[in-house]
C-alpha cells in the first residue's frame, strides 16, 4: 500500500459557492470531542447570505456537471472510493474523536460510506429514459429522466458521514448540484471531510456547498429558498414533520425525502436459537450506544423463552466494556452531547417510576452512560412508546406469537424490525405481517445495504435511499410526446 496522503487542513473553513471561506454569521461553532470535551476546531458558521449564495452558485453550475458525459460522472465517483481507501484511518480517526463513535462502529459507518460511493459510481450508466406507446395515431411517446437541479441536504450527528454521503454521493452522480447542512454536532464528518474528497476527486467548484449553522436559525431558509428541488432530511421525526410541511405544504411544492425516528421492535419466537438471538440483541441494541435509527428499541419475547432470554441477555451486557471510543476493546462510547444524555438520565428515571422492573443499572460518568435493562415492560411505558436512542432497553413479554406481532406493531413508527426463528418461512411469514420499511429474519434491525430499499413506514418518514430507489429520488421524470403526423381536433 503507497503511503498516507497528508492530511486535509483547514477543516474549519466552509466550501461555499465554490471558495473556501469563513461564514458570515458572526458566531463560532466550537466542535468538540464528546469524550473528553477537547475542542477539535472553531468554525466561523454561515448565515442566510452565505446559503443563498451558495444555492444560487449551485443552479448555475448544475447544468453544465449534469451535460457531462456520464462515463465521466461516474470516474469522478470512483475517485471518491480511491480517497476514502487512502484515507480510512484519516475518515474513522474523524468520526472517533467527532462523533464520539467506537473504533468499530467508525470502521462499519466508514464502509458504508464507501459502499454508496461504489454503488453511485454505477447510477450514470443505469438511469433509463422508456417509450410507451400511444393511443393517438402518430404520436410517439418519449419519458425522459434527468437530474433534479439543485439538492439540499440534512444530516444527523449519529452517522453523520454515512448519511450525508448517501444523499450526496448518489446526487452528485445523477448530475445534481448539493448543498449540505451538516448537524451542529458533527460538521467535520457530516459534510466538511466529504467536501475536501469530492475537491480533491476533480468535482468541479460550486457544485457541492456546505453551510455549518444551526438548524434553528438557517434551517427555514434551507428548505423554503426557491432554488432546491428536492430536499433529503435525516433526523428527528418533528423536525422532519416540519420539513415536510414546509417543503411541500405553503408556498412550495418541492420533493423531499424524509428518513426520520425508528422504534425497532426485536422479535424472539419460542423456536428461536436462544444464543443467537441474544448476541443479536446485544449487538442490535448496544451499537453506537444505541443511537442509531434502526437500533432496537423493544425486545419482544415470546412467554416459554422469556425468562431464559432475560437471564442470558443480562449476563452479556455486563460484560460490555464502556469507555475510551479510540480503544478497540469499547464496545459503548460516549453519549453525543449533555443534552442527550440529560434526556436518556429523564428516560430511565421514567422507566423505573412507571414500575419496569431494573435488570441491570450500569453507571454514568462524563457523557458515559453503561447499558441499562428493564424487564416485565408493558406497550403503554414511555421506554416501549418513544424512541430511546440510547442504551437502555426494556423486555416485553408476549403470550404467543399473535401477541407478539400485536406488541411489534403497536407504534407509530415504522423503520425497521427483527424477527428470531427457528423456522425461516415461519419467521419470513410474521415479517410480512410486521408494518415497517424493513424487517429482517434471524438478524439484528441494523442493516444498510447500498443496493437494498432504505426507508420507513407510518412516522418514520418518505421514500427510500439506496440502489434502484435512489436514482429514483434524485432524478425526476418528463414525459415528452411527439407529433409525427396532422392530428384532426374536434373543434
Ligand atoms: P434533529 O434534531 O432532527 O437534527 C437533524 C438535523 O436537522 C441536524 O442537521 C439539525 O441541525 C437539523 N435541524 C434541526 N432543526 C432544524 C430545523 N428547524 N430546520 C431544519 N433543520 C433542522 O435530529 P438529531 O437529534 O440530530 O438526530 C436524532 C434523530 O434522528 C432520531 O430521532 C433518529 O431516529 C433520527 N435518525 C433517523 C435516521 C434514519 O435514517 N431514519 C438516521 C439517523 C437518525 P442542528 O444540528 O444544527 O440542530
Ligand atoms: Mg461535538
Amino acid at each position: 500500500m503507497s503511503d498516507a496522503p497528508t492530511r486535509y487542513t483547514d477543516l474549519h473553513l466552509l466550501p461555499l459557492a465554490g471558495q473556501w471561506r469563513a461564514g458570515a454569521a458572526g458566531r463560532t461553532l466550537r466542535d468538540d470531542n464528546p469524550y473528553d470535551g477537547s475542542t477539535l476546531l472553531e468554525i466561523a458558521q454561515a448565515n442566510r447570505d452565505d446559503l443563498d449564495e451558495a444555492y444560487r452558485k449551485a443552479a448555475e453550475v448544475q447544468p453544465a456537471w449534469a451535460a457531462t458525459p456520464p462515463a465521466e460522472r461516474s470516474a469522478l465517483l470512483l475517485r471518491v472510493v480511491a480517497i476514502f481507501d487512502q484515507r480510512r484511518e484519516e475518515i474513522i480517526d474523524w468520526l472517533i474523536r467527532e462523533s464520539g463513535s467506537t473504533r468499530l462502529k467508525a470502521t462499519i459507518e466508514w464502509g458504508a460510506a464507501r459502499a454508496i460511493s461504489v454503488e453511485a459510481a454505477s447510477f450514470p450508466s443505469r438511469v433509463h429514459g422508456r417509450i410507451v406507446d400511444s393511443n393517438i395515431a402518430g404520436k410517439e411517446s418519449r419519458i425522459y429522466r434527468s437530474a433534479i437541479g439543485v439538492v439540499g441536504v440534512i444530516s444527523p450527528w449519529n452517522f453523520p458521514l454515512h448519511l450525508t454521503q448517501r444523499s450526496l454521493a448518489p446526487a452528485i452522480a445523477l448530475g445534481n448540484a448539493v448543498v449540505v447542512k451538516p448537524a451542529s454536532d458533527t460538521p467535520v464528518c457530516g459534510g466538511l471531510l466529504l467536501a475536501r474528497i469530492f475537491e480533491e476527486a476533480g468535482l468541479p467548484a460550486g457544485v457541492l456547498s456546505v453551510v455549518v449553522g444551526a438548524g434553528s436559525e438557517i434551517g427555514d431558509a434551507f428548505v423554503e429558498h426557491p432554488v432546491p428541488g428536492l430536499l433529503t432530511f435525516t433526523g428527528s421525526t418533528p423536525v422532519g414533520r416540519n420539513i415536510g410541511s414546509l417543503a411541500s405544504g405553503g408556498a412550495h411544492l418541492k420533493h423531499v425525502a424524509l428518513e426520520l425516528g425508528g422504534n425497532s421492535p426485536f422479535v424472539v419466537l419460542e423456536d428461536a436459537d436462544l444464543e443467537q438471538a441474544v448476541a443479536a440483541a446485544v449487538f442490535g441494541k448496544f451499537l453506537h450506544q444505541g443511537q442509531i435509527c434502526m437500533a432496537i428499541n423493544r425486545i419482544i419475547v415470546v412467554e416459554p423463552l422469556y425468562d431464559a432470554f432475560a437471564e442470558r441477555f443480562v449476563e452479556r451486557v455486563k460484560q460490555l466494556r464502556v469507555g475510551d471510543p479510540q480503544s478497540i476493546e469499547t464496545a459503548l462510547g460516549p453519549i453525543i452531547n449533555a443534552r442527550q444524555l440529560r434526556g436518556l438520565l429523564e428516560k430511565i428515571a421514567g422507566a423505573r417510576r412507571e414500575g419496569a422492573r431494573p435488570l441491570h443499572e450500569g453507571g454514568v460518568q462524563g457523557q458515559l452512560l453503561a447499558p441499562h435493562v428493564y424487564g416485565e415492560v408493558t406497550a403503554d411505558m414511555e421506554i416501549a412508546r418513544d424512541e430511546i436512542f440510547g442504551p437502555l432497553v426494556g423486555l416485553l413479554r408476549a403470550r404467543d406469537e399473535a401477541h407478539a406481532l400485536e406488541l411489534a406493531n403497536a407504534s407509530e413508527y415504522g423503520l425497521s424490525s427483527a424477527v428470531f426463528s427457528g423456522s425461516l418461512e415461519r419467521g419470513v411469514a410474521f415479517a410480512r405481517q410486521v408494518r415497517a420499511g424493513m424487517t429482517h429474519v434471524n438478524d439484528i434491525p441494523v442493516n444498510d445495504e447500498a443496493n437494498a430499499p432504505f426507508g420507513g413506514e407510518k412516522n418514520s418518514g418518505l421514500g427510500r435511499f439506496n440502489g434502484d430507489w435512489a436514482i429514483d429520488e434524485f432524478t425526476r421524470d418528463q414525459w415528452v410526446s411527439v407529433q409525427r403526423t396532422h392530428r384532426h381536433y374536434p373543434f
